[in-house]
Order: C-alpha cells, then structure tokens, then sequence
C-alpha cells in the first residue's frame, strides 16, 4: 500500500517510519502520524413516491458513476448537518437538518491527494416532498435522477458502501 506521508509534517525529515500499518514514526523528531477513519455524510433522500435521490459523478474518483448527495463532515457540524449541507451544495435541494434521521454505517476508501484514505460512511435517511428545485452543481454532478427504490442499479455505484445502504433501505422498505 502506498504511504500517506512522504515527509514528517512536523519537521520535515523524510518518510516517517511505520509502525504498525496505521501509524508512522519520524526517526528524526519522534513525530506521530496516524490513519484514522474520515467521517462522511451521505444522504438518502426519498421523495413521496418512495422514489431516490440519485446523482451521477462528475469527477473522480467515481467519475460518470452513480453516486449519492454527500462528503466529508466539517469541523463544528453533525453527521445530519453535513448530509443536509452536501445535499444542498450538490443538488440545490433544500432539506432540513431535522428532516435526516441516521440510518447505517459502513466503511469506505476515498482515493485523495494519492492515497486510499478510509471514510466512515454515515448515512441519513430524509423524506422530501418532491425533488423540484434541484439544480446539480455542475463541477460535482452531471445528472440527478429521481429513480424507483426498488429499481436503482447497485452495481452502478462508484462506491460499495453506497451500494449497500441502498440495498440496505431496498430490504427495509420491502419488510414494512
Ligand atoms: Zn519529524
């Protein structure tokens, strides 16, 4: 696996040293690094019809994959405040922070600045009345599509953990 850190950010000295597979030693400084999980917001945004909010990509990585409305979590925010912000940034949806309830978590790699960076994807599940008004942002989205739950590709997403959540929702609607 390549190495995150090239360079100790601390001091500067050359390849910081692992130690386990998460964590890397300067040699020179005795500085620390460690891979630890990101947090990331997704969102699963069901109009009336039990119908899903579905975006396509319009970078990498993913790039022309089905995606989902999310990204990663700001400092001060909650995971229901970075779903409802994403999905605004993204979609021009406006959701409220109160309308996202949690719904699962799984694991992801998010491939950034030449690294596979693990994510902890969390997910919310938000009801909106209908998605008029969406107008994608065009630098990270190239479609939206409103599709049937029952009928989303799975094997079309840019990511499994996205996958998943769906196939997830797909069951838990099904059962009801
Ligand atoms: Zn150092």
């Amino acid at each position: 696996m390549p190495r995150p850190y090239q360079f100790c950010s601390d001091c500067g000295a050359p390849e910081p040293r692992p130690v386990t597979a998460r964590e890397f030693r300067c040699d020179r400084c005795g500085f620390r690094h460690f891979i630890t999980p990101v947090p990331a917001a997704v969102a699963l945004i069901l109009d009336s019809e039990d119908r899903l909010l579905v975006i396509r990509r319009a970078h990498e990585p993913g790039l022309g994959k089905l995606g989902l409305p999310g990204g990663v979590i700001e400092p001060e925010e909650t995971g229901e405040m970075g779903a409802a912000r994403e999905t605004l940034e993204e979609t021009g949806l406006k959701v409220p922070v109160e309308a996202f309830s949690y719904f699962t978590t799984l694991n992801n790699r998010y491939l950034f600045q030449g690294f596979e960076w693990p994510t902890i994807d969390l997910f919310y599940l938000a009801r909106a009345q209908s998605f008029d008004g969406v107008q994608i942002d065009a630098s990270e989205v190239s479609e939206w599509m409103a599709v049937p739950l029952t009928d989303v590709a799975l094997h079309d997403f840019a990511f499994g953990s996205n996958a998943e959540a769906v196939r997830r929702l797909q069951v838990r609607n099904a059962a009801r």
